[in-house]
């Protein structure tokens, strides 16, 4: 039975429980306050539904598997904020946005940090941007020896209100703030020398193997010259115009493109509103009307399987997407857009408040509301995009659409999926953390991954070479060579540090390691 609720009666009905969250078919709930019973909240039906699979499931060759490992908009344990990760039968894997908390997800699902050297920000939100810092800083100590490659939006272009209000802050205060993606990385590259460095006594120089081989193309066979694993590669994609010729790298071997017949490697070919285009994948981009102007949403086509992807990124609701979705004479196969929860429901949740009229509520919900009216895609809009894509006929409705960034729970996502459905009937579902969908010509598998909660790091995808690193002693008195883990601190700081021999005469740093019979030496996996 379906129980039609509107946003009204959402505050208002009471009586029965969640009813059966079936994908594709509409569900309903209601309850009789703002405020679900304790334990409601808790539970997410709609992901314990679906197929168990095992992290590490190797891909089909046709397949495009699409991982969700940050669903959230606010900080909550059992849902990070935002990631989807995009790996294809063929090899290559894309990190779409990562915010806080999100690398415990991929560390979990056993992705190794070489499988996210290519990153997409839809915009430079610290919810879509913040775990970058562990990505970049702990890459090249494990088995991502490559440049971290970061597409992300141009300037702004948005004029500072406080120019030149406070003439005392003139320098604070600039007409416009650099605020694009290449200003954001030359910042983030400079806050994290003091981690790059320090961790450089371990090799974090590129492995010519490993660039090729994470899909890199024009670069199989052709002799690339080192550089470090910190070095980043920028592109800036133009909100406004969809140029993306504007680059910046810490290693001026990767050379830009456009520069004709140089003769060196180009790691990959961009054209207008195209951030990255190989023979077989394009990821192209498109304007999101989010926080201010840069926001972006992306589609990853993999043009010789015939998939697609498209995610939104955070955005109001806007005909750019639709433009997108209905571009060509097929479907897009996996739609992901974020939604928003209604801002009534919000302000409840928020702050435990069950009276509307109640003046701290009607505060909360006004900023809630104001928060909306810059950001985000209500529910209801959500399904009318979809009823707007899929068309009179339904010939360009998804295969399937996925709301995310979203508080997933059974109550709320009941009440998302009858505002959905006011509009559209197609196949639509809620992300949660470690769903993952195994796409292919022929079907769309929803599952979950069952992970640990206490994983080591990933296994590294390849072996560790045997470089030098940066801080290196080549000296026979150095047991740890080429590393040289005390190269960075002064003989003066040394002389404090306690003997190993005083406090564990067996162990490793005093007595040695047990040597290991020959018979038992090699590779023991
Ligand atoms: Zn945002």
């Amino acid at each position: 039975m379906t129980i039609k609720i509107s946003r009204r009666d959402a505050l208002k009905l009471s009586g029965a429980a969640v009813g059966g969250l079936t994908l594709g078919g509409a569900t309903s709930a209601a309850w009789n306050e703002l405020a679900p019973p304790p334990g409601l909240t808790q539970v997410n039906t709609l992901f314990k539904s679906l197929k168990p699979i095992s992290p590490g499931e190797p891909l089909g060759k046709s397949e495009m598997r699409i991982s969700f490992l940050g669903t959230s908009v606010i900080e909550r344990r059992a849902q990070a904020r935002s990631s989807v990760f995009v790996e294809l039968g063929n090899g290559e894997s894309f990190v779409f946005d990562c915010g806080s908390g999100v690398v415990s997800n991929y560390v979990a699902m056993g992705i190794p940090w070489s499988r996210m050297n290519k990153i997409f920000f839809t915009h430079l939100h610290g919810d879509h941007t913040s775990d970058l810092t562990h990505i970049y800083c702990f890459g090249p100590q494990g088995d991502r020896k490559s440049p971290l490659f970061i597409w992300g939006p141009s300037r702004s272009g948005v004029f500072n209100p406080d120019y030149p209000a406070n003439p005392r802050k003139q320098r604070y205060n600039p007409d416009y703030f650099k605020d694009g993606t290449i200003d954001f990385c030359m910042h983030f590259r400079a806050m994290n020398r003091w981690h790059t460095e320090s961790q450089s006594f371990v090799a974090t120089e590129w492995d010519p193997a490993e660039i090729p081989s994470r899909g890199v193309p024009g670069w199989p066979g052709v002799t690339v010259p080192l550089g470090d694993g910190y070095d980043i590669y920028a592109t800036e994609l133009d909100w406004e115009s969809g140029d993306t010729t504007n680059w910046w790298c810490t290693n001026q071997t990767l050379v830009p493109r456009g520069v004709a017949g140089s003769g060196q490697p180009v790691p990959f070919d961009t054209r207008d509103w195209v951030a990255y285009e190989t023979r077989e994948v394009r990821i192209s981009f498109f304007p999101s009307i989010h926080g201010r102007n840069g926001s972006l949403g992306y589609k990853l086509e993999w043009l010789t399987e015939g998939l697609s992807m498209i995610f939104t990124g955070d955005t109001k609701p806007n005909d750019f997407l639709i433009t997108s979705a209905t571009a060509g004479s097929k479907p897009v196969d996996v739609l992901i857009s974020e939604i928003v929860v209604n801002p009534e429901i919000w302000v409840a949740r928020q702050s435990g408040l069950t009276n509307t009229c109640d003046s701290t509520f009607q505060a909360g919900l006004l900023n809630a509301e104001a928060v909306q009216e810059n950001s985000h895609t209500p529910q209801k809009a959500f399904g009318y995009i979809l009823s707007k894509i899929a068309g009179p006929d339904k010939k360009m409705a998804p295969r399937l659409a996925v709301g995310t960034h979203f508080q997933a729970t059974d109550d709320t996502i009941a009440l998302a999926f009858d505002d959905i459905r006011y509009w559209y009937a197609g196949a639509v579902t809620i992300a949660m953390d470690l769903m993952v969908l195994r796409v292919t010509k022929s079907m769309i598998e929803q599952c979950r991954a069952v992970v640990s909660d206490f994983s080591w790091s990933a296994q590294w995808d390849r072996q560790r070479r045997t470089a030098n690193p940066k801080y290196a002693d080549m000296s026979s008195q150095n047991r740890y060579r080429p590393m040289a883990p005390l190269a960075q601190f002064d003989p003066d700081l040394l002389k404090h540090v306690i003997n190993p021999c005083d406090y564990d005469k067996y162990g490793w740093q005093c007595a040695g390691n047990p040597p290991c019979p020959p018979s038992a030496t090699g590779k023991s996996r």
